[in-house]
This record gives structure tokens, sequence and C-alpha cells, in this order.
């Protein structure tokens, strides 16, 4: 969405906030860890491998040294998408310093020591979600976790056009069968990501030959059982649209 080019021009400040990195909490019961406000995907992917092993936040396409607070800010995209929504719907509390230097919180944590979400109060996270920084600091913010389950499958499945493969991805995205993320590439989208060269760029891929719908399905179960048949449902309903799914 952003991809660190929040550079300030004439009037605008710069503040280094690499050194609030650390994750201070990971509550496992309500599925949440409460982070400081530059702490990178780097450092939550690595803590929680490291200190809950069972859990995982989302991931998204962007470096590991970006930051967790602004991509949640900014409506980010994670591969937990079909969940919760946008990052923004995984914010369940903020902590932020205001330009008068007063210390605000939103959410449980301004009532109690959890951070389980932004009910019961009217919820003014608002005022910080989508605002670039322009309203506060975010020092903290409790952002939902989600459990590594067993059994996961990526699908990659390839079409000429993108409109061949969104009534695919529609109808999946009703289907439940365990799909925690939904995904549409388009081939100059993926050359980029992959650092293609601006000139090898394939500018019409349909006249190249090339598919220029790239799917991505995420399906995650509890058991095998449950996994095979999640598979094999999705795999049905590929096939209905003449798409192959591959896994991946
Ligand atoms: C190759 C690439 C792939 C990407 N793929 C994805 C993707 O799949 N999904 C996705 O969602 N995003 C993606 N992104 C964007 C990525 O999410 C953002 O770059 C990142 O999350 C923002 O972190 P940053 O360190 O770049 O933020 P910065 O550039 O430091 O900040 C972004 C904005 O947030 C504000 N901000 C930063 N920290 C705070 C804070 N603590 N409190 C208040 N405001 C703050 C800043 O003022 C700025 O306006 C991608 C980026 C790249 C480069």
């Amino acid at each position: 969405i952003l991809g660190s080019i929040a550079t300030p021009r004439k009037g605008g400040i710069v503040v280094d906030l690499r050194r609030l990195n650390r994750v201070l909490e990971v509550n496992e019961d309500d599925m949440y860890a409460v982070i400081e406000g530059g702490t990178t995907w780097a450092d939550l992917k690595g803590y929680l491998d490291k200190h809950h092993p069972d859990f995982r936040a989302g991931i998204t396409w962007s470096p590991p040294g970006t930051g967790v607070v602004p991509s949640c800010l900014a409506y980010g995209m994670f591969d937990l998408g079909m969940l919760g929504g946008t990052g923004a719907e995984f914010i369940n509390g903020i902590e932020a310093v205001l330009g008068t230097g007063d210390l605000v919180r939103i959410g449980s944590c301004s009532l109690s020591k959890y951070w389980y979400g932004r009910q019961p109060l009217p919820d003014l996270a608002g005022l910080f979600i989508g605002w670039e920084g322009t309203t506060g600091i975010v020092t903290k913010a409790a952002i939902k976790l989600w459990p590594k389950l067993p059994y996961r499958t990526d699908f990659l499945p390839l079409a000429n056009k993108i409109e061949d493969g969104v009534p695919m991805m529609l109808k999946l995205s009703k289907a439940g069968l365990g799909i925690v993320d939904l995904c549409i590439l388009n081939m100059g989208w993926c050359n980029s990501l992959q650092g293609f060269k601006e000139t090898s760029v394939a500018l019409d891929p349909i006249e190249l030959n090339l598919p220029d719908f790239i799917g991505l399905i995420t399906t995650e179960a509890f058991t095998e059982k449950q996994h095979e048949a999640q598979c094999e449902a999705i795999i049905d309903i590929c096939k209905e649209f003449g798409i192959d799914p591959y896994p991946a």
C-alpha cells in the first residue's frame, strides 16, 4: 500500500521509531500481541516463532523490515484477510501520543489491563486509522493473532485473463472451506514483486500468451480429514470454472 514512501516534504517531521520495537505482551487466550509503534514484521514473527510457536500474525507481501503498526493503520492486506478484513480490523487497541503531548488509549486497554478489543466504548480508533500519523503517533497497539493450524495448502490457479478468474474467486469467497486468504494478482504485479527490470515487465501478457490472472488460495484446517475435504471442494470449484488450481 505504502512501501516506505512516507518522505516528508517541506514542513514535515521525521520521527525515528526504530527503538520502539518490542513485543510487550502476548495473550494466547484472547489471541493478541501488544507491540510498540516501530515493531517490524520481522520483529513480530521472530518473537512469536521463538516464544509462542503455536501462534502467528498475518503475513504481508511487504519486506520484513516494514512496520506492523503503519501497515495496520493503513488498512494493510495480510494472508488472513478472509478471517478479519484489512489490517485495520486486526487492531484491538491503540495507545497514542497526540501533538499536545497527551497520551491517549483506545479500546478495552483504556478500561482494564486487557487489550482484547475495541469494544465496549465508542470506537475512536478511526481518529488514527487511515491518517498516516497526522493525528498522533501510535506508541503501542494490540494486534490480533491466529493459531498456527497444523494443515495448510496454498493453491496458485492461473488463467488467461483477470475476468476468467474473478468469478471463481467470488464463489470461493462464499464457500467457507477454511479459506483464510484469497488474493488476485496480475502478471505485471508479479513481475515487479520479483524485482524484474521495468523493461522486462510483460506489458501485454495476454498477447505473449502468459497468464494474466494469478490467484492465491490459502486453506487451513485442524484435522487431516477436514483439510482433505476442504482441498477437494476447492479443487472442484476451480474445475467448475475450467481453471487448474496448482497446489504450491
Ligand atoms: C514490495 C512491497 C510489497 C508490499 N506488499 C504489501 C502487502 O502485501 N500488503 C500490505 O498491506 N502492504 C504491502 N506493502 C506496504 C507495506 O505494508 C508498508 O510499506 C508498511 O506496512 C508500512 O510500513 P513502513 O515501515 O513502510 O511505514 P512508514 O513508511 O514508516 O510509514 C507509513 C505511514 O504510517 C505512518 N506511521 C508510521 N508509524 C506510525 C505510528 N507508529 N503511528 C502513527 N503513524 C505511523 C507514517 O507517518 C506514514 O505516513 C508492500 C510494500 C512493499 C515495498
